[in-house]
């Protein structure tokens, strides 16, 4: 991810290198070649606008004009604006006190829940916490078996109760069994569906009430693009997301979906999820300055 959007930058910086004292005109001109580049990495447009009109606010300013080193002085200006783009700082996972700390991980089909609520224990129990996987998507019984077989795998306890029970008494049976059983994390797979429709987000109305979950995770396919911030507006106006997780960054997604979430939404970005393999290394907490860092190169 990422890849396109980082050799434009740096293409407009090194120009700008190149130059030596910089002029107003000069700051302006790279500043539309960044607007281009962030456009077509497919970052919101409203985002975009605000972004540019920040950074140029900054880099048309006395500072930059006059420094000795112009460019890497818009290059910092530009790396502070990603960073509060992108949310600052990382927010870490929430903790319940008293525990079990209760995860439900929300998101359309195949944007890689099931995958990453295994991820994630595994994330977790490598932490020394003792999670509990939950399946409660019971509309998908592969789904269901997926999760089983990831437990079995990797030996962490998955409670299930097939496809007969409604998703909001296994949750809450997963809850008690958690307490009896000492567990410290109970992440809760929930179903998924091509499109929102409203009994998906009844469902998770419904879960949400019965085990009230310090995190609402949405799990987002990087790939959807522009797409995810519809997504993330629609979940949160109706569960109040506390996180996202985007998935399949190691994908060609040109980003603009990461860059442009957590303006849009004010949903800040809490892990990335990388490659199909469950392994506690495919998934990572997101930091805003080493992916500010990474984009410019
Ligand atoms: P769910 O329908 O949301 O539960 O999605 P799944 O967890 O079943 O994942 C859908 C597909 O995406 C599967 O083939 C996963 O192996 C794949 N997948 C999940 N996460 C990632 C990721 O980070 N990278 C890649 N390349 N594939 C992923």
């Amino acid at each position: 991810m990422f890849e396109s959007l980082s050799d434009r930058l740096q293409a407009v910086f090194q120009k700008l290198g190149g130059k030596g004292k910089l002029t107003e005109e000069d700051v302006r001109e790279a500043m539309k070649q960044v607007r281009i580049a962030l456009l077509e990495a497919d970052v919101n447009l409203k985002v975009v606008r605000e972004f540019v009109a920040r950074v140029t606010e900054k880099a048309v300013g006395e500072e930059v004009t006059k420094s000795l080193t112009p460019a890497q002085q818009v290059i910092k200006i530009v790396h502070q604006e990603l960073i509060d783009l992108l949310g600052q700082a990382n927010v870490p996972l929430a903790e319940a006190r008293p525990g079990p700390t209760i995860i439900m991980l929300i998101g359309l089909q195949g944007s890689g829940k099931t995958t990453t609520a295994a991820k994630l224990a595994l994330w977790l129990r490598k932490k020394g916490k003792r999670p509990l996987l939950v399946a409660a998507d019971i509309y998908r019984p592969a789904a269901i078996t997926q999760l089983e077989s990831l437990g079995r795998q990797l030996g962490i306890p998955v409670h299930s109760e097939g496809a007969q029970s409604r998703p909001p008494d296994i949750a809450r049976n997963a809850v008690r069994r958690a307490r009896d059983e000492s567990i410290t994390h109970v992440i809760i797979d929930t179903a998924g569906r091509l499109q929102i429709d409203e009994p998906l987000m009844v469902e998770l109305e419904q879960i949400n009430a019965a085990v009230e979950p310090v995190e609402r995770l949405l799990v987002v396919d990087a790939m959807i693009g522009q797409e995810a911030v519809r997504v993330a507006e629609e979940f949160n106006r109706r569960v109040g997301l506390t996180g996202i997780i985007f998935t399949k960054i190691d994908g060609d997604a040109r980003g603009g979906a990461a860059l442009s979430v957590r303006a849009v939404t004010g949903v800040p970005i809490k892990f990335l999820g990388s490659g199909e393999k469950v392994e506690a290394s495919t998934i990572e907490p997101f930091h805003p300055d080493r992916l500010a860092s990474r984009i410019l190169g």
